[in-house]
């Protein structure tokens, strides 16, 4: 059985990038059913050394951006539960929002373990968002381009402990 990760975070953050870059051509499955299931992937993914299942949420996408919507209540609170570490990932580019804060209140009272990434921090335009993430009190974030492919190593050290 492999160990499972679930990657996180508000729209537009970069999740699916990731999970392509993470899945490649093992995508196992598009799932499109209505429900808590509903548009999340799940595939096998291969990082350096590292196998492990991963699971693309889109939990928040569906609903009123203002609260934290429904289904991050169904889909992506399970997604989490049911994960051995959780990839959460902020838009280094665009820094904290509300959301991402709403997002982290919730993380911090999960069980799962949780790893910070700073997605969009390629080149020097992350900077100011990396520095916002820390008031997040999670430590410092895994600072990543899932789009160029930089961090990638960082990543991996930050998900083999729980792995
Ligand atoms: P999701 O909504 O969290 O699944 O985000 P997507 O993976 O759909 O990406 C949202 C947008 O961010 C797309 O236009 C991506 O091309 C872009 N994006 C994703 N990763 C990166 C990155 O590392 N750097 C930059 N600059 N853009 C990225
Ligand atoms: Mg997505």
């Amino acid at each position: 059985q492999l160990p499972t990760v679930a990657i996180i975070g508000r729209p537009n953050v970069g999740k699916s990038t990731l999970f392509n870059r993470l899945v490649g051509k093992r995508l196992a499955l598009v799932d499109d059913q209505p429900g808590v299931t509903r548009d999340r992937r799940e595939g096998e993914a291969h990082l350096l050394d590292l196998d492990f299942r991963v699971i693309d949420t889109a939990g928040y996408e569906d609903e009123d951006a203002a609260t934290l919507p429904g289904r991050m209540r169904t889909q992506t609170e399970a997604a989490v539960r049911d994960a051995d570490v959780a990839l959460f990932l902020i838009d280094a580019r665009a820094g904290i929002t509300p959301l991402d804060e709403e997002i982290a209140r919730w993380l911090r009272v999960s069980e799962t373990p949780v790893v910070l990434v700073a997605n969009k921090a390629e080149g020097r335009a992350g900077e100011a968002g990396v520095i916002e993430a820390l008031a997040l009190g999670m430590g410092d974030p895994v600072q990543l381009s899932a789009e160029h492919g930089e961090g990638v190593a960082d990543l991996f050290e930050a998900l083999l402990p729980h792995c």
